[in-house]
């Protein structure tokens, strides 16, 4: 029996510049020296992603891309492939953001092949899912969320989804808009999530799986999300370009660990 630690990430999205993102990776480095009791990421903009790896080379923060192009290479203009996130050391991607989702209009089956590129490549996953206002107001979320996860899980080996698989549940109308998740809300969501992923891939599994909570995560209201059993750590915007707001939540982001049945 082992512990869950609970995961704190930063998704930069299309903000900073290398300087910031130079100072941002100090203040970062210092915070990984003081030890806190989650682990950290930052989710960088792809052209600062090799800075921010040599940055934090050591500090044991993860770094990842927001996102990858299914296809190993080719004809994409403009797109990156996960063997290329791989190849300048990053270790992690986000998929399925519903920034993504919504103004890329990817679909499941889209998220789910960037997924399964990632995984080939070599790079573990954030796996994005969540409900929009009209469907949580349509007493719709549990079928929104549980369709998502499906579509990003269903045929992964159970020792992949123990270890190299992170779910980040962001109700879409909780993110960039100062509105979040109650904790009782996101704790029946992580449940039901971690019910699912137990159906999917086995008891073991499912108590291994990080389950993050994302949307408007803030130093005031972090404590008691992280203090839901299923909550553990959080996805996190707009307060991770602030290293004293980012500092706070990953301090207070994680309660107690949690028990799993399977090491990560
Ligand atoms: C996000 O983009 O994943 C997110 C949760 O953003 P914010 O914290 O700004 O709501």
């Amino acid at each position: 029996m082992s512990a869950r630690t609970p995961f704190v990430a930063g998704n930069w999205k299309m903000n900073l510049d290398r300087g910031a993102v130079r100072s941002l990776c100090r203040h970062l480095a210092t915070l990984a020296r003081e030890k806190p009791p989650a682990r950290l990421g930052v989710f960088p903009p792809f052209v600062y992603l090799a800075d921010v790896v040599a940055e934090l080379s050591g500090s044991g923060i993860v770094v990842g891309a927001q996102t990858c192009h299914p296809g190993e290479s080719g004809a994409y203009t403009g797109e990156i492939s996960a063997r290329m996130i791989r190849d300048v050391g990053a270790s992690h991607v986000i998929v399925g953001h519903s920034e993504r989702r919504q103004l890329c209009g990817e679909s499941d089956a889209d998220v789910r092949a960037r997924l399964d590129a990632a995984l080939a490549a070599g790079l573990d996953v954030i796996l994005c899912l969540g409900e929009t206002l009209a469907q949580r107001e349509a007493h719709a979320t549990a079928s929104v969320v549980t369709a998502q996860l499906e579509a990003g899980v269903t045929g992964l080996s159970s020792d992949v989804v123990a270890r190299r698989l992170t779910i980040a549940y962001e109700p879409v109308w909780a993110i960039g808009t100062g509105l979040n998740a109650t904790p009782a809300q996101a704790q029946e969501v992580h449940a039901l999530l971690r019910a699912r992923l137990a159906a999917l891939a086995g008891d073991a599994a499912a108590a291994a799986v990080v389950v993050q909570y994302g949307g408007s995560v803030k130093p005031d209201n972090i404590a008691a999300l992280a203090a839901c059993p299923d909550v553990d750590g959080a996805l996190v915007g707009g307060a991770s370009l602030d290293i004293r707001s980012f500092a706070t939540i990953a301090r207070l982001g994680a309660s107690s660990p949690r028990p799993a049945r399977s090491d990560r």
